[in-house]
C-alpha cells in the first residue's frame, strides 16, 4: 500500500538512512526495531510525509508521494493522500485549549467536511473504541498519559486514515500506562489496520505484528516474520541487539 523505496536521508553531512526500502502491504502490522540513532523515526517520518527524502522515493499505491525534488505532480498526489495517513507521536500532541471531544472532531470536520453531527457520532463511537466515552468534555490535562495517547489515536482514526503510523506511541508513558495503549493498539490490528510501529516493546513487535524490521546505521538489516526473527536472527549485529534488551 505505501512503501519506501531506496530512500535516503541526510540531515546536514550526516546520512540517516542509506538506500532504505521498506512496502507495507494492506493489512500489515509492521514493527520497526532497533537501536536508537539507527533511523526508525526518520523512516516513518519519511513514510509519513513528515520528512523528505534526500534520495529515492515514496509511494502510495504506487504512485510517487515524495521523491525529494517534489514537482508540482507529487505535490498534488501528496496533497491527496495525506489524510489517509494516520500518525502517532511519542508525545500526544493534544490541543490543550479543547476538550477531547473537541480534538477528535477538528480534523474531519476541517479536511473531511463532516457535518458536526456526524464528526460527534463517529468521534464518540471513537471513544468507546479506547475506552475513554466519559472523559468526552475533560480537557487533555486532567487526563493521565495513557488517556492522553488513547485520544490521541481516536483523533488519528477519526480520518479514516488507510494507514496508521506509530512513533514510540508508549514510550513517554509509565509502564502500567503503556498496555492500556499497547491493547488499543493490539485491538486495530486485530481490525486489520495497516499499520507501521517504531517501537521498543518487543512484546509487541513479537506477538501483534506480521513483520519486525531491524534497523541499524540508517539500513534495513533483517525483516522477517516475528518468530524467526526473535528465535533465529541471521545477523550478529540482532543477536547482539536482542542480548542487549533481554
Ligand atoms: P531512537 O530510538 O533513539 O528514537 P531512531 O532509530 O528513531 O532513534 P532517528 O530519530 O531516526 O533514530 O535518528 C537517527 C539519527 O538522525 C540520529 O543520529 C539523530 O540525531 C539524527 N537526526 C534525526 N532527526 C534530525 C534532524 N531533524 N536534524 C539533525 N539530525 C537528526
Amino acid at each position: 500500500m505505501i512503501a519506501a523505496e531506496a530512500v535516503s536521508k541526510s540531515f546536514g553531512p550526516t546520512e540517516v538512512l542509506k538506500d532504505v526500502s521498506l512496502g507495507v502491504r494492506s493489512g500489515e502490522v509492521v514493527s520497526i526495531i532497533g537501536p536508537s540513532g539507527s533511523g526508525k523515526t526518520t523512516l516513518l517520518r519519511c513514510l509519513a510525509l513528515l520528512e523528505t527524502p534526500s534520495a529515492g522515493r515514496v509511494t502510495m499505491h504506487g504512485k510517487i508521494i515524495s521523491d525529494g525534488l517534489n514537482g508540482p505532480e507529487v505535490r498534488r498526489a501528496a496533497a491527496r493522500v495525506r489524510p489517509d495517513i494516520g500518525m502517532v507521536f511519542q508525545h500526544f500532541n493534544l490541543w490543550p485549549h479543547m476538550t477531547v471531544l473537541q480534538n477528535i472532531v477538528e480534523a474531519p470536520r476541517l479536511v473531511r467536511k463532516m457535518d458536526k453531527a456526524e464528526a460527534t457520532g463517529l468521534a464518540m463511537q471513537l471513544l468507546e473504541k479506547v475506552g475513554l466515552a466519559e472523559k468526552r468534555d475533560a480537557y487533555p490535562a486532567r487526563l493521565s498519559g495513557g488517556q492522553q495517547q488513547r485520544v490521541a489515536i481516536a483523533r488519528a482514526l477519526a480520518m479514516t486514515p488507510q494507514v496508521m503510523f506509530f512513533d514510540e506511541a508508549t514510550s513517554a508513558l509509565d509502564p502500567e500506562l503503556r498496555h492500556e495503549v499497547l491493547r488499543v493498539m493490539r485491538q486495530l490490528a486485530e481490525d486489520g489496520m495497516t499499520m507501521a510501529v517504531v517501537t521498543h516493546e518487543m512484546g509487541f513487535a513479537r506477538n501483534v505484528s506480521s513483520r519486525v524490521v531491524f534497523m541499524d546505521q540508517g539500513r534495513i538489516v533483517e525483516s522477517g516474520a516475528p518468530a524467526s526473527f526473535f528465535d533465529k536472527p541471521q545477523t550478529e549485529r540482532a543477536v547482539r541487539f536482542l542480548r542487549q534488551i533481554q
